[in-house]
């Protein structure tokens, strides 16, 4: 693997002992800077010893961090909360969460914290192969969204030529795309096949653009066999997908060996997989929930982070060479969506994969039903008349082991998504 696809081959080769060694001394760096910190000098001291001191050997003994208690802490002590190590002053960066599953999370960043985002996101690019020869269109609103402000921003330190794509129409973004060559496309998996529709559409042929790189987050569609194959096929370009979160950066990455899962970031972070039910650490081989330490960020950091990410995570050697382990198929789904259909339990990623082998990039929206306490599925499928939609349902049987109806809509008759889609919606019964 050439040079220039490693953001620093030396440390992303490291033997585990050694990289436990440099994770290590980062941790008890980011223990000292939060003894000032009201949030987690709470968290610690209620058992009682000096992570600084034991560095990993202690970290299990910290309580773990949950997305619902940092939104609690700044709605107990508005507007930032408890979790600023430092005075506000020292915090020129200032973005928020969506707030689609409540409260919106503001997320406050230092000058140096800043700096470990672009550092995180140029692992990211330099693992897909985009250097400073490359134009980036970043097809993203720019909404308070920190990871469209980073994404943009890491791509900038590295040299590439930087297209903001907010405020924007599909087919402007598409114009824009191609006037200006851009050979690097940034959006949700969603946003790749919407823009391919609309180009379709519109006459505009993709496939040979000067695109050549398309890198996608905010769902797991890029690690989805068939998903990435429509937008690969769709763009004529190669797909990678990474993941990150608010509250910890972009914590992974995938490299050119795909499609073999995401990198874990290990230089900048250190990662737990656990059981979501009860907490403790996941069975080799199955998959968990991912718990996350960001090293780097000092002004609010997130210490055993539970990301709410399921993932099945192994430290096999990478063709490319780097040992950071990696999550298999990327995040299989997110701990709240997991559906029971019939006792049996299944992510909707499991599901996309087997319908857009049968209907590829056309649209379409599961339905669910609460049936006796289990989830009742119905998939509507926006195909041409004549297609056997059937075969969907039975594929869907012999896959997943579930039973699903299939109901056919016209075309265009679906929602049309710009980010993360929602496409599994319940109803009532
Ligand atoms: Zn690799």
């Amino acid at each position: 693997m050439p040079e220039h696809h490693f953001h620093d081959r030396a440390l992303e080769t490291l033997g585990r002992d050694d990289l436990c060694r440099v994770q290590d001394e980062k941790l008890r760096r980011l223990a000292r800077a939060v003894v000032s910190n009201a949030f987690y000098r709470e968290k610690v001291a209620v058992n009682g010893f000096n992570l600084a001191a034991r560095g990993v050997e202690d970290l299990a003994k910290v309580p773990f961090t949950t997305k619902a208690e940092l939104v609690e802490d700044q709605r107990t002590f508005p507007p930032f909360g408890r979790l600023l190590t430092y005075a506000q002053s020292r915090y020129p960066y200032l973005h928020q969460t969506s707030g689609t599953s409540g409260n919106p999370l503001a997320w406050l960043d230092t000058a140096e914290d800043w700096e470990t985002w672009l550092r995180c996101w140029s692992y990211v690019y330099r693992a897909a192969g985009v250097t400073e020869q490359d134009t980036a269109f970043f097809a993203f609103s720019f909404g308070p969204y920190v990871s469209h402000w980073a994404a943009l921003d890491g791509a900038r330190r590295l040299g590439v030529r930087c297209l903001p794509g907010g405020g924007m129409s599909s087919l402007q973004r598409l114009k824009a795309i191609l006037d200006q060559k851009a050979t690097v496309v940034l959006s949700t998996p969603t946003y790749a096949l919407r823009l391919a529709e609309v180009g379709r559409e519109n006459g505009l042929d993709l496939a040979s653009s000067a695109v050549r790189v398309t890198i996608h987050a905010g769902e797991p569609g890029a690690s989805v066999p068939h998903v990435r194959t429509c937008i690969e096929s769709s763009w004529g370009a190669a797909c990678f997908d990474h993941a990150g979160a608010t509250e910890l950066g972009a914590w992974g990455f995938e490299c050119e060996s795909h499609p073999g899962g995401i990198h874990l970031n290990e230089a900048e972070f250190i990662f737990e997989v656990i059981d979501h039910e009860t907490g403790r650490p996941a069975a080799t081989g199955e998959p968990g929930e991912l718990v996350a330490t960001a090293l780097g960020r000092t002004g609010m950091p997130a210490i055993r982070y539970r990301t709410g990410d399921i993932v099945l995570v192994d430290d096999e050697p990478c063709v490319c060479g780097r040992t950071f382990a990696r999550a298999r198929g990327g995040v299989l789904g997110r701990a709240d969506d997991m559906l029971v259909v019939r006792g049996m339990n299944v992510y909707p990623a499991a599901i996309d994969d087997v319908v857009r082998s049968h209907i590829g990039a056309a649209e379409y929206e599961v339905e669910i039903r609460k049936v006796s306490g289990l989830d009742d599925l119905t998939v509507k499928i926006e195909a041409p008349e004549g297609t056997a939609v059937n075969d969907v349902a039975r594929a869907i049987r012999e896959r997943l082991n579930i039973r699903v109806g299939v109901q056919q809509v016209p075309p265009g008759s679906l929602p049309r998504y710009e980010s993360k889609a929602r496409r599994y919606k319940r109803v009532e019964s």
